[in-house]
């Protein structure tokens, strides 16, 4: 285990959102208290958004909307490109709050935002290419197209794990897309919101002429996400976070017909045959489970192994999990920070107890105590041997706990793996081409990710990232999901002297 340091994170905090060029009233003086998992200390007081000011905010980016649709789609690209330089600019400093805000490990706090700067590479190239089909019309002289159209001022609600990279994937789409963001960031991370808002208004200044409002920021609780999902300006929200926040939500935009880009909880499985290359696996199964301290929507929570390689890859997992190095994750050896607080910390205990009373056998799960900062919530990560894909193994506990299951037909490994309301992503280690295709294939895994031999998470920003069932079936970041933020229309145009109709329908009125 690392050890803590004794400087004192709020100091560091506040240099480096001052470096960020973040202004001092916006993290201080305010009711919303904002502690660091590494040590459990508050850095921050943060004033929260009042419900008027949240009104003027999504009044403002609706106006702002209006003006933005107008602008050429590459000129908006423009933008874009300008607030990934300065994102690349800001990545040590952005990079290194992410980790004390959120308690990820550098190399992950400073890939956060390295995935900031790639989907803005990828949106600044979108901004030349949101083409629509033309398609052959069945009337002579007439041509037959799709355009595509900005929608409004989008709604973004982000979760706490990944506190500034979701925004991105949807900012930089729906910006170059005409649209403007709203932004609802976790109440438990609003520093690097703050930090990611004002290099967008430093990019913005640079371009020069972006509508005031463009970009708005809601600091707050559930309560002004509450209202931003209500808000009749707002035809899209895009929400991140549990599938609990997702029942709230879905029907309220369902009510008024709003759209829904819901990335809700994961439960997500890797099943292990018998010509898996272990040491692979192995590592692929190590950082899918632990990293993030198990707290990714993409975490690896089930690990399905064929019988015949069991005992090996169990004794080979347990060495990894006794010996990975847990502690300060600004430290450069930790692969594991803390858990984010009290309560995750609870929930952990409480699906250890029930796997337990299930007839579990569990290898580690025990919280690591450090003298000097009694407040924070590091454990050893959990792997839980288990007879059975019980209850508690269905359900998504936002803690590194691993279940591993056996299995001795591939059909009856198929099955457990999509037994669970969720459905996000999903791995096979195989050599077995047929096995690797059929996990693919219709009848395979049934998440919105299926992976041959490589872990459950860390996706690439160039593919559509999302998941089905309980996970909220929305699709962010690569592939066309541009095309969720934009109304498509269809249109007809007659350059003919007749008026021929569809269907051969006759309507003479001569
Ligand atoms: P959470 O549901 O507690 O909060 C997420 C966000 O929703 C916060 O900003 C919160 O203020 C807001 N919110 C909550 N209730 C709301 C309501 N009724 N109306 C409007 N806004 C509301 O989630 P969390 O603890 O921050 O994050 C962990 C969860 O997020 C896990 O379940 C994880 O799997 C999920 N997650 C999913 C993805 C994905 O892409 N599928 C990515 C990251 C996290």
């Amino acid at each position: 285990m690392t050890t803590l340091t004794t400087v004192t994170l709020q100091d560091e905090v506040h240099t480096l959102l001052a470096q960020l060029g973040v202004s001092r009233e916006a993290y201080t003086g305010g009711d919303l208290i904002v502690r660091t998992p590494i040590t459990g200390e508050v850095i921050a007081h943060v004033p929260r958004i009042t419900p008027s000011a949240t009104a003027d905010a999504v009044a403002k980016a609706h106006q702002a909307y209006l003006e933005w649709r107008n602008v050429p789609a590459p000129k908006r690209g423009e933008l874009i490109r300008i607030l990934g330089d300065e994102l690349r600019a800001a990545l040590p400093e952005l990079g290194r709050l992410v980790t004390i805000e959120t308690g990820k490990i550098l190399s992950e706090g400073l890939g956060e935002v390295q995935e900031m700067i790639d989907i803005c590479g990828f949106a600044a190239g979108l901004s030349r290419q949101l083409a629509g089909l033309t398609l052959p019309s069945e009337r002579p002289s007439h041509r037959m197209m799709e355009t595509w159209h900005p929608i409004g001022a989008i709604g973004v609600i982000s979760a706490f794990n990944f506190p500034v990279a979701v925004w991105s994937w949807n900012a930089a789409l729906a910006l170059v897309c005409g649209d403007a963001v709203v932004w609802k960031p976790s109440e438990k991370t609003p520093l690097t919101a703050l930090a990611t808002h004002t290099i967008f208004l430093r990019a913005a200044a640079k371009f020069g002429g972006v509508p005031d409002g463009l970009a708005a920021l809601l600091i707050g609780d559930v309560s002004a996400g509450e209202q931003l999902v209500a808000s009749p300006l707002i035809p899209l929200v895009s929400a991140t976070g549990s599938t609990a926040m997702g029942r709230t939500v879905a029907p309220r935009l369902a009510a008024r017909f709003a759209r829904a880009i819901l990335e809700l909880g994961g439960n997500n499985a890797a099943i292990v045959a018998p010509t898996a290359d272990l040491h692979l696996t192995v590592r692929a199964v190590a950082f899918s489970a632990m990293g993030t301290a198990g707290q990714r929507c993409t975490t690896l929570r089930r690990l399905i192994v064929h019988e015949s390689i069991y005992d090996t890859l169990v004794q080979q997992l347990k060495k990894v999990y006794a010996s990975v190095v847990v502690g300060d994750p600004r430290e450069p050896g930790t692969l594991v920070g803390p858990l984010i607080d009290e309560r995750s910390f609870k929930a952990m205990q409480q699906a250890l107890e029930q796997a337990r009373s299930a007839g579990a056998k569990i290898t580690g799960g025990d919280r690591i105590p450090f003298p000097e900062s009694p407040q924070a919530f590091f454990v050893r990560p959990a792997l839980v041997e288990i007879p059975t894909q019980t209850d508690i193994v269905k359900h998504e506990t936002f803690a590194p706990i691993l279940y591993v299951l056996r299995y001795l037909e591939i059909e009856d490994a198929l099955a457990l793996h999509n037994d669970v309301p969720q459905g996000l992503s999903s791995s096979i280690f195989t050599m077995n081409l047929r096995e690797a295709e059929s996990f693919l294939s219709a009848a395979g895994s049934d998440c919105g990710i299926a992976n041959v031999n490589i872990g459950t998470s860390g996706a690439e920003i160039g593919g559509a990232f999302g998941g089905e069932k309980e996970t909220g079936g929305g699709r962010e970041s690569g592939s066309d999901s541009w095309k969720q933020y934009m109304r498509r229309a269809t249109n007809t145009i007659n350059y003919g002297t007749e008026l021929p109709l569809a269907q051969g329908v006759s309507f003479d009125i001569d």
